[in-house]
């Protein structure tokens, strides 16, 4: 049996000693580290009592959930002008990176979602599907660009209570008591990232253009005039800016919900502090910079299009050919707040975000479809007992044939209505 070594463990230099270059060979010499620029992580506990606290919306600062006291956020409001970046190496370099401040990522095994949240938040629910297989990773991704600005929540508690309820309540065609089913416990502030562009842009184009124009013949002695189209090769040159190009750091939220709560007053963003995320989720983008520029350049370049297409003066144009450029690109990695919330109707899950900045709300909700039948049915109704009456009468001549023809024009606007109010009911429930 071998004996357990009795070595003496390696000699390792003190705390804060790392290994300099030396002028002799075989010797290491250690010296204090040098001052890096290592910033500092914030904490967000309270001064007086230690308790954890949060931001509070529409406050523009920290309050303790435990003794009531306030702390400021010294972030100031920029708007539009929030700090922009280049796309060259040396900029990305420079940019910060990580969170500024202790987090915690949670990571759904459901929807691969990952959060960040303050290291004591606890979290057992999915905020983007429901599941509650949440896992807590330790070790939190710092090589994330850090958003440069950000539009605070000013949505609190109450106020998002009452919009919900409202929302739940409007239209006929949803179960009726649906703003009574407790659906706010799962409702979760999140931060969501978006990157947003700035750039000049250079379309030149080449297309043949169709001028309308009015020719005179003559057939057998007579003139007569007819209308042409002569085309012709022409060519311009278009150029616009485009300003705060917002483009989701997200696949996770469904675009057509973002839309709708939408549009975001960039006008409230103010500068980065992590203040603003303590006791908040934040999601990590899952859409890299260099992938949403893609698809911004390619939402850039169906508006070059149209703009060339205008350009030429004509309805008649084809072959457009176009060449695109791109100069004094920006970039700006920020967030924008919403709350998520899923819910379960009847086993079925149900989806609901609302604008943390201007509480438009939008979302899932479940259909009533008995009601929506019946609705469809008496839509039909009329045109289908005018329709028959007219047939029965038909014998008699005239009466029948018009109420034939007029139960038929019912019929074909009752089934054009039901139509829409089924295509209404669809949408409520998929989204
Ligand atoms: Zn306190
Ligand atoms: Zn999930």
């Amino acid at each position: 049996m071998e004996e357990p070594s009795q070595q003496i463990p390696p000699w390792s230099p003190p705390a804060g000693y790392v290994a300099v270059p030396s002028q002799v060979e075989g010797v290491v010499i250690y010296a204090p580290a040098a001052d890096e620029e290592t910033e500092e992580t914030q904490t967000f506990r309270c001064r007086y009592c230690g308790g954890t606290i949060a931001y509070e919306p529409g406050q523009q600062g920290l309050a303790c959930p435990f003794c009531g006291r306030k702390q400021e956020i010294e972030a100031e409001q920029v708007g539009r002008a929030a700090e922009k970046y280049e796309f060259t190496l040396e900029t990305m370099a420079h940019a910060l990176h990580g969170w500024g401040s202790e987090r915690r990522e949670l990571v759904c095994e459901a929807c691969g979602s990952v959060v960040t949240v303050a290291p004591m938040a606890l979290t057992s629910t999915c905020a983007f599907c429901g599941s509650n297989r949440v896992l807590a990773r330790s070790v939190v991704t710092s090589d994330l660009l850090r958003p440069t600005a950000l539009i605070p929540f000013s949505i609190d508690a109450a106020q998002l209570e009452t919009r919900v309820q409202a929302w739940l309540g409007q239209g006929w065609m949803h179960p009726s008591g649906l703003h009574r089913s407790g659906i706010l416990r799962d409702l979760v502030g999140v931060y969501l990232p978006y990157w947003t562009f700035d750039t000049d842009v250079r379309a030149d184009w080449q297309a043949e253009v169709g001028r309308v124009h009015t020719e005179r013949y003559r057939v057998g002695g007579e003139w007569h005039t007819r209308t042409v189209i002569r085309w012709r090769w022409q060519s311009g040159r278009v150029r616009f800016q485009v300003a705060d190009l917002l483009v989701a750091g997200t696949h996770r939220v469904s675009q057509a919900i973002l839309r709708k709560v939408g549009p975001f007053d960039l006008e409230g963003l103010a500068t980065y502090d992590p203040g603003y995320l303590a006791g908040w989720q934040a999601k990590v983008y899952d859409i890299a910079l260099h992938d949403a520029w893609e698809a911004a350049k390619e939402q850039i370049r169906e508006n070059a299009r149209e703009a060339c297409h205008e350009d030429t003066g004509s309805a008649h144009v084809r072959s457009l050919q176009m060449a695109v450029d791109f100069a004094h690109e920006r970039w700006r990695h920020i967030l924008l707040p919403v709350y998520l919330a899923s819910y379960r109707y009847e086993g079925r899950p149900f989806h609901v975000m609302v604008n943390g900045q201007n509480g438009q709300v939008a979302g899932q909700k479940p259909v009533d479809w008995l009601r929506v039948w019946l609705v469809i049915a008496a839509m039909l109704l009329p045109g289908a007992c005018l329709g028959m009456i007219g047939l029965l009468t038909l014998a008699v001549g005239g009466i029948g044939i018009i109420g034939l023809a007029l139960g038929f024009i019912l019929l074909i606007a009752g089934l054009v209505g039901g139509f829409l109010v089924l295509k209404k009911a669809r949408e409520s429930e998929e989204i």
